[in-house]
């Protein structure tokens, strides 16, 4: 079985086929991602007509906007039992350039991990060109986290596996090489498989969907000389246990 463990079936992207999108991938499990606080609703009520999508529930990492921060942590207080994880929250630093902001993120992300530390819930971060500020926040917190599309050097994914994350590996690892690197340098034991649906498509320029996050397994397969099936079942699991999604 697979597991694409981040995508976004609630955006717009996906209104019009989504029933042909979770077709193709029927004995997949995959885990939404909600990150604007006006589309939880929606974000919910997918996870309640498929039987397959769970949902986590956070905030874009470059949205430094207060009132819509607080709102977000209600709605996570508010739908505790009715979510998987706390995220993607985390920082941006190639969206937001100005320092007060970055500053502003950080007290977030901060706020973030202590809210999931409370209500008990696993964290789905997201960095971008801010792996070593996210990575030493976690470290401060003592808490560990399932790092999406984690795009930073191996030496500081050593360093996540080591505090207890897991690394996610995306569907574009079959042309990224920095990402190939990545899987190389870690054991299996600490990675999972995403998609980060509509983006990130293995298949330059096209919709990215749940169903392609075979293309990372059958990458890492291929780039750690085991089978297939033996990535699946390995980033599987380590995906349900760190969700405590029982089947
Ligand atoms: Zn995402």
């Amino acid at each position: 079985m697979l597991v694409d463990t981040h995508c976004h079936l609630d955006y717009g992207e996906f209104d019009n086929d989504l029933e042909e999108v979770m077709g193709r991938c029927q004995g997949m499990l995959v885990v939404n991602s909600i990150v604007q606080p006006d589309a939880v609703e929606k974000g919910l009520r997918l996870s309640e007509e498929y039987d397959n999508i769970h949902c986590t529930l956070g905030l874009t990492a470059s949205d430094v906007d207060e009132d819509r921060f607080k709102e977000a942590k209600r709605l996570v207080r508010e739908h505790r039992d009715r979510i998987v994880g706390l995220g993607e929250v985390g920082l941006d630093y190639y969206w937001v350039k100005n320092e007060e902001e970055r500053e502003v993120e950080r007290r977030h992300f901060r706020e973030f991990i202590e809210l999931s530390r409370d209500l008990k819930l696993p964290l789905v971060v997201h960095s971008r060109d801010a792996e070593g500020d996210c990575i030493n926040i976690l470290e401060g917190c003592k808490s560990r986290a399932m790092m999406h599309c984690f795009s930073g050097p191996p030496e500081e994914a050593l360093k996540a596996v080591k505090m207890g994350c897991l690394i996610s590996v995306p569907a574009n690892v079959a042309y990224v090489k920095s990402r190939q690197r990545l899987v190389e340098a870690l054991p299996l034991e600490s990675l999972v498989l995403e998609t980060d649906s509509p983006y990130l498509s293995p298949v330059k320029g096209f919709r990215n969907e749940p169903a392609n996050v075979k293309y990372a397994a059958e990458k890492i397969a291929e780039l750690k000389g085991v089978k297939v099936k033996e990535v699946e079942d390995a980033t599987s699991e380590n995906a349900l246990e760190y969700f405590s999604i029982v089947l």
